[in-house]
């Protein structure tokens, strides 16, 4: 079977290169051609010896997840659908703004740890994405979206839980980083982890970028409910990684993730309580309006509420923003990410865009 070079970051391609006895910078001349070029086509690469051409032809190949559904809101919020094998499909969210363009990114196929109110959740556990996968979605993106960088922040806040795929999520981070692929510098990557604790360890020590915790809970007996893996991770112990992890971050601060729902933790007591947890880590809240989706069970708060919630946050010494919610009529919006998984668990069927992609 050819290797598929996007599931190479620049060490393993350059061992690559080593098994075909070519030389390191050949590897990386190939790097830039991939990533920077976009290039999937062998035979386009002109600076190429001809046989090293065919020997990588005979070898290798450029293959990222196939396009099955590209759509575009009012707001220019564009989503792909990308097919990853014959029963899973995942998202990945490109939110344009003035001064930057983000990509959000899949790094699972489902997701095994069943938060309340996510829909990836609901659907339980299907398959960890592969390196090329998860790189191939800002090969895609680029390449779809044309232009010269048109990619300049990327966070790992799609379908899955990154800090339980770090074997193929640390490559492609490295891929995000590496001056001769995407060169982004490590506070424009962002992972997102519902609290996994020993992955947080890991990547402060593999490949510190910046991160963002989903917090939604300023006590343990809600967020067990809420996010259970609260259960094996408790909020003390999460705040003592959240510290740990600062010790290497790009950003000095963590930022927590929380979703407001209306009546189950956006109460002014949950808003004081949280304002005193905000005092043992260097942080800054990102309130995210509930998405709502079908037999969810939760509303999104008011935007009364979320002003109220942010006031006595701020009141209190936090940095807060309220995330805007976009890309809602293409169901893009962060946590709608899913809907697409072949539903194995039955736990519920949900969106019915599940149909479509049977
Ligand atoms: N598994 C990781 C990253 C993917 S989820 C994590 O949980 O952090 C990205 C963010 O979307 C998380 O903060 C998650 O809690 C949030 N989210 C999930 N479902 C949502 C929904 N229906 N509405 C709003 N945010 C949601
Ligand atoms: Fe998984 Fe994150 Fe959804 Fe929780 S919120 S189920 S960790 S994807």
């Amino acid at each position: 079977m050819r290797t598929n070079l996007l599931d190479l970051d620049a060490d393993a391609l350059a061992a690559f290169f080593a098994t075909l006895g070519e030389k390191p910078f050949r590897a990386r001349q190939v790097l830039r051609w991939v990533h920077q070029r976009r290039e999937d086509d062998f035979a386009r690469m002109s600076d190429l010896a001809k046989d090293l051409r065919a020997k990588l032809a005979a070898a290798a190949c450029v293959q990222a997840p196939r396009v099955v559904g590209d759509s575009t809101s009012a707001d220019g919020t564009r989503k792909w659908l990308l097919k990853v094998d014959g029963a899973n499909a995942v998202d990945a969210v490109f939110i344009p703004e003035p001064q930057r363009g983000t990509l959000c990114v899949s790094s699972q196929a489902g997701c095994v740890l069943d938060c309340a109110f996510c829909s990836t959740g609901k659907q339980g556990f299907n398959r960890n994405l592969s390196t090329a996968e998860i790189i191939g979605q800002l090969w895609l993106a680029n390449r779809l979206l044309g232009g010269e960088r048109p990619v300049t922040n990327v966070v790992l806040m799609g379908m899955g839980e990154p800090l339980l795929n770090l074997d193929n999520v640390i490559p492609a981070l490295r891929l995000m980083l590496d001056d001769n692929a995407y060169g982004l510098s490590r506070r424009r990557v962002t992972v997102s982890t519902s609290g996994v604790i020993p992955g947080m360890d890991r990547l402060r020590d593999e490949c510190p970028v910046a991160l963002a915790v989903s917090l939604h809970a300023p006590d343990d007996a809600l967020r067990d409910r809420l996010v259970p893996v609260n259960r094996k991770y408790p909020i003390a112990e999460l705040l003592k990684a959240c510290r740990r992890y600062l010790e290497k971050a790009p950003r000095d601060f963590i930022t927590f993730e929380y979703v407001m729902l209306e009546g189950v933790n956006d109460g002014d007591a949950e808003a004081r309580a949280l304002a005193r947890l905000a005092q043992r880590v260097s942080c800054k809240f990102n309130l995210i309006p509930f998405n709502p989706f079908p037999a969810s069970g939760f509303q999104r708060s008011s935007p009364e509420r979320i002003r109220r919630f942010a006031g006595i946050l701020q009141q209190k010494g936090a940095i807060v923003t309220t995330r805007k919610t976009r890309g809602d009529a293409i169901d893009a919006a962060c946590g709608q990410l899913a809907g697409q998984v072949a539903d194995r668990t039955r736990r519920t069927r949900t969106l019915p865009i599940a149909e479509a992609q049977a």
